[in-house]
This record gives structure tokens, sequence and C-alpha cells, in this order.
């Protein structure tokens, strides 16, 4: 069975269980999931005995190629008006309405408001978001080979930056650029998101942009945030380089977060509660004086999006299960001075975490 009939038929069921007859997902990372698409316009209707996916006619082709294994439907520009129709003719010739989920996480206001309205009485719509990042969150032996490979370029990315390029004397701005020019030369289809090299106190903005005129000084620390995208699947991770001498506090915040991300990883086990496994990092922190200067979430999910299910941070809620994917990056800040943040990709598996970055975390000097 292909991935995308078992995704399809996991999605139907958690549809049926909800008492829905079909739902309609239109956010495009969900329809790429459930069916192979990767066009700019489609949609998937999944119930109980229905599959059927819709684009526009500019996609007509690509879909034969790419969706394979459900029936297709070119509709109308508008996925919305198509997919109505179709909702409206499950429910011909039966009593009460038909119960249509839509994706109220992703759907525009406006968007809704044009689905309600024809919808009219005979289709009864029903908030049913996060039915397919759920699934998303755990992911299956292709996705992970997918964030395995997404991965090792990041990684070969940050091994050429270590021990060629280097960081004193250029720009930021300049550092950032090359590392997403060489990723698109080195096999990925570009840069999860965009790279974030921050020396000094910029490095004290958890998501700094690099700067223009900011030329990275010797004997301070930068902070690279970088993640490849490779056949739609991200990577995501984080290393603290210094640049000469730093001086000890510096040296023992680095330690601090390095110890907290260990220990926060000895416990990405499934069943830990996504707070609990935030709590080791951020107690770690808080019982050195730092605990205000982690001002973010331990890590997220990684997958089709750089940052999906499940999350893990103090406000988080559920917990994590064998297959999740997802990043331990604790930090510290200390406004006007430095940043310091270390960030693994890890797989959850009940035989134990299996860290899937391969940069080490000793302060390494670039
Ligand atoms: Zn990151
Ligand atoms: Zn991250």
């Amino acid at each position: 069975m292909s991935a995308y009939v078992a995704r399809a038929d996991r999605l139907a069921q958690r549809v049926e269980e909800l008492g829905l007859d079909l739902l309609l997902v239109s956010h495009l990372v969900n329809v790429r999931y459930l069916t192979g698409f990767t066009g700019t316009n489609g949609a998937f209707l999944v119930g109980p005995g229905h599959r059927v996916f819709l684009t526009d006619f500019r996609y007509v082709e690509r879909a034969k190629e790419e969706v394979p294994d459900f029936d297709r439907v070119r509709g109308r520009e508008d996925m919305l008006e198509s997919a109505l129709e179709i909702a409206l003719d499950a429910g011909d010739g039966r009593e009460g309405r038909v119960r249509l989920g839509f994706d109220d996480s992703h759907m525009t206001v406006r968007a809704h408001a044009k689905l309600a309205e024809l919808a009219g009485d005979r289709v009864e719509l029903v908030r049913a978001g996060g039915l397919a990042e759920d699934l998303r969150a755990v992911k299956d032996e292709a996705e992970v080979s997918a964030i395995r490979a997404s991965t090792a370029i990041a990684d070969d990315l940050y091994r050429w930056l270590i021990s060629e390029h280097g960081l004193a004397g250029k720009s930021e701005h300049e550092v950032a650029v090359a590392l997403e020019r060489r990723a698109q030369d080195h096999g990925a289809d570009g840069l999860s998101f965009p790279a974030i090299v921050a020396a000094g106190a910029n490095g004290a903005l958890p998501h700094a942009t690099p700067r223009r005129d900011a030329v990275i000084p010797r004997d301070t620390l930068v902070v690279v945030d970088l993640g490849c995208m490779l056949d739609s699947y991200c990577s995501d991770c984080t290393r603290t380089f210094a640049t000469g001498e730093i001086d000890a506090e510096a040296r023992d915040c680095y330690e601090l977060v390095r110890t907290a991300q260990e220990a926060a990883l000895a416990v990405t086990q499934p069943g830990a509660d996504v707070r609990e496994v935030d709590r080791v990092a951020r107690d770690a922190i808080a019982a050195a004086g730092h605990g205000d200067q982690f001002g973010h979430g331990l890590g997220h999910g990684v997958g089709l999006e750089v940052h999906e299910a499940p999350r893990l941070g103090p406000t988080a809620s559920g917990s994590l299960e064998a297959g999740n994917v997802v990043t331990i990056e604790p930090g510290v800040y200390v406004p006007e001075r430095f940043g310091i943040r270390i960030e693994d990709l890890v797989l959850v598996r009940a035989e134990g975490p299996q860290v899937m970055t391969s940069i080490p975390k000793e302060l390494i000097v670039v």
C-alpha cells in the first residue's frame, strides 16, 4: 500500500470518529502530505467512503503523475466551490445535512465566509483543524530518511563553515548568503528558513536577522541557526561558536546550555510530557541563575514544515510518541552581551532518542 493511501485511511478513521461525513483538507502542506501533490492549488476531500483530490486545469497533468492513488477531479480555480459541490453530491438522497469538517487553523475568514455562503442549509460546517497535523507529527520511515538526508546537508554546511569558510572578519549577512548558496550547490532545494548568523550582542536576540554592516569580530560568540530543505522535508540545527577567546561568564553559560540540552535529550522519549521535557532544561538553567534569560520553548517538531507538532514548552500540552522528530534547543540570552543556543534534531524512539544532528557540541573556535 502506498504511504499516501495509508495516511488517508488513518485520517478517514479520525473523520469518522468525529462524526463527520467529509473533511476538506485545504492547507497545501497537508494536501502534499496526504496525496503527494506539490502544486500550488489543490484540495483533498476525505471521508469514510471518499478520497477525492481536486486541482485546477494548470495542474491536471502534474496530478496524474503525483497523485495516482486517488480519484482526481478538475475543479475551478476556486477549489472551495468545487469541494462544496462534491460535499453536496455526497448528501444527495439522504436525510439531514452533510457534516463537512474544515481546517479552522488555516482557513482565512474570507474563505470561511465564502464556504458558509456556498454551504447554505444543506451542509453543516464543522471546525476540524489539526487532524492532518496530528498525523504528521509521527513520521514514517520514508519521512525519517528524508529528514535525515536534509540534516546531512546542513551538517556538511556546518563542517564547511568551521573548517573552510570561517566567521571572523566577514559580515553576518555575507556568511548567511554563503550558506544559502552552498546549500543549493550541494543538493538542497534551499534553506528551510533564512539562516540566522548573529554575533555578540545580536546573538542575544533569538530571532536576529543577519546584519549587512556587522563584521563578526574576534573573541566573541556567534549563534548560527540553519536548516535545509530537501524533497519538501526540513532540517533545523543551531550551534554557537567562539571566534577566539571568550570570558569566563560566556564560557560558563555555554557549558550550562550544553548540559541543559543534554539533560533534556536524555528524557526525550515516548510518553514523556512535553512540558516535563522542557522543564528539565529550564530548571537546570534557572538553578544557575539564568532562568529569565531562556525566553522561548525548548523545541518543536520538524517535517514538511520547520515548525510543526509536537511543541515542547512550558505552555505546550501532550506527550511525545515514537516517530516524532523534534528539536531540543535551550538557550541563554544575556542582553547586550551574547546569546547561546544549542539545537539538535532528534528522533523519538522506544529504544532511546536518536540524535540526527552530527555536529559536536563542545565549544568550537572558528
Ligand atoms: Zn533552528
Ligand atoms: Zn528550531
